[in-house]
């Protein structure tokens, strides 16, 4: 593999002198991805964003860029470009100097400048912008802004912590869409934080997944939803029946899982222990089928209907099944089975294949 592009060996913060916020923190980003750091508040996402930009100091491990250590660089030395979810826009300043400023403090003659932001400007949209204060802008405007004010001294890293969350859904969808096209165009590695799962998914190359400031997983977003490496990334990525159980057969990367009211399913290992061991399976909703016809599943059982909800392109059907067992199921309109009514029996199945068997402790 090519040399990465930002490198972080053995990366430990600690604020307190006591708990780590980030442990051992091993990640490469190759040059041109989009990267995204995706967990729940208080995973240390951005406590390794801020200490990428030289805004924090790790307390142990080294930080690379091109090959380079910057642990001991100042942040305006390190040609970062960064976007904040507070736009962090000068409100006494005009558009063109909040874009100008970056050139401006890196001592830019004044000549070339004028230039530089109207391309900048125009990247994000806003020809004609220029003379505007950022209060003359709606929020969605002023976002294009930092992001015009961060790409503008051409960066080849730019570093995102959750850029988009002050704005509306519709905006935000729009804004996503924008900035994936901008890093296509401009094939600039982007390092983006967010809680948000969606925006994770649709923009990124590939997704570190963190919980208490560990990386849990890191791939694809097609891989961290079809091959969650454990109980922790399946839960937070995606809807999914969860099934408790024990272990009691484990044979070549499949077993026998024992649920608690005694029915015995067969599922795929991906990090189940040995036999004896409590797991929890992960079945995502739409895998379920009803009344699957012969064949197809090779895990089968009845349930009972409790509840039918009607989401336009889909049915989530809600439904009991191994005794107090809750198991959703995404019904797509198009098939008959929007007729199922509540409290009626139904048989409901999946393939052994779409059952995963995860370590209970992520
Ligand atoms: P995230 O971005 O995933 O929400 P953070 O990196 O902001 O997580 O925070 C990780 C942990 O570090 C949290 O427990 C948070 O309270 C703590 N923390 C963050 N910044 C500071 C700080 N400047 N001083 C002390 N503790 C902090």
């Amino acid at each position: 593999m090519a040399q990465p592009f930002v490198q972080l060996k053995g990366v430990q913060k600690t604020y307190d002198g006591e708990n780590l916020v980030v442990r051992d923190l091993n990640l490469d980003i190759r040059e041109g991805e989009f990267l995204t750091m995706l967990g729940p508040s208080g995973s240390g996402k951005t406590t390794t964003l801020m200490m990428l930009a030289g805004f924090e100091t790790a307390t142990h491990g080294e930080i690379f860029l091109d090959g380079n250590p910057i642990n001991r660089l100042a942040p305006e030395d390190r040609n970062i470009g960064m976007v904040f979810q507070s736009y962090a826009l000068f409100p006494h300043m005009t558009v063109a100097e909040n874009v100008a400023f970056p050139l401006m403090v890196r001592g830019i003659p004044k000549t070339g400048i004028g230039e530089k932001v109207k391309r900048a400007l125009a990247m994000v949209g806003l020809n004609g912008f220029d003379d505007r204060r950022p209060s003359q802008l709606s929020g969605g405007q002023q976002q294009r802004v930092a992001v015009a004010r961060a790409l503008v001294f051409e960066p080849k890293l730019v570093l995102m912590d959750e850029p988009l969350s002050a704005l509306d859904k519709q905006l935000r969808e729009q804004m996503q869409y924008e900035i994936k096209q901008l890093h296509h165009r401009l094939g600039v590695t982007v390092v983006y934080v967010t809680h948000d799962q969606g925006e994770a998914l649709t923009m990124s190359d590939r997704v570190a997944v963190f919980n208490n400031g560990v990386i849990q997983q890191l791939d694809t977003p097609e891989r961290l939803y079809e091959q969650p490496a454990n109980a922790f990334v399946a839960s937070f990525i995606g809807e999914n029946n969860k099934l408790y159980g024990k272990v009691v057969l484990h044979d070549k990367g499949w077993c026998d899982v024992r649920l608690d009211d005694g029915s015995t399913v067969r599922a795929k290992s991906v990090s189940a222990g040995s036999e004896g061991s409590s797991t929890m399976l992960s079945l995502r909703p739409e895998r379920v089928l009803i009344n699957p016809a012969a064949g197809v599943c090779e895990v089968v059982c009845q349930a009972r209907v409790k509840d039918v909800t009607y989401l336009g392109d889909h049915l989530r059907v809600r439904a009991m099944a191994f005794g107090e067992q809750q198991i959703v199921v995404k019904v797509p309109n198009a098939s008959q089975e929007r007729l199922v009514g509540i409290d009626h029996d139904i048989q409901i199945g999946w393939r052994a294949a779409d059952c995963h068997a995860l370590d209970v402790v992520a």
